[in-house]
């Protein structure tokens, strides 16, 4: 497991996210919301993104991920598959 830690969001220096120590800014749920709005084509994409939104909400490299697919339409398999890990991990760790 990545050591992480908080940090205060680097956009409204208001709200603290927890990020690892590789992410160099950490932007919070709240400022990034408006980013990860908007329409996903792809129906294999679309069912990836779809996770509950508690997800997006405690985990900034989902909500990295999405934007980017957002802006940018496309993925490399490495996000994907690491995208799809970390969703996992989230979801086994809500059945403790
Ligand atoms: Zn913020």
């Amino acid at each position: 497991m990545a050591i992480k830690f908080k940090k205060k969001c680097w956009r409204c220096r208001k709200n603290y996210v927890t990020v690892t120590k590789r992410q160099r800014y950490a932007t919070c749920y709240e400022c990034q919301k408006k980013e990860m709005q908007g329409e996903i084509k792809d129906p294999k994409m679309k069912n990836m993104f779809d996770i509950p939104e508690e997800f997006y909400r405690n985990n900034s490299f989902l909500r990295d991920i999405k934007i980017k697919y957002l802006k940018f339409g496309n993925l490399t398999e490495n996000q994907i598959n690491a995208f799809k890990k970390v969703v996992k991990d989230l979801k086994k760790g809500d059945k403790k």
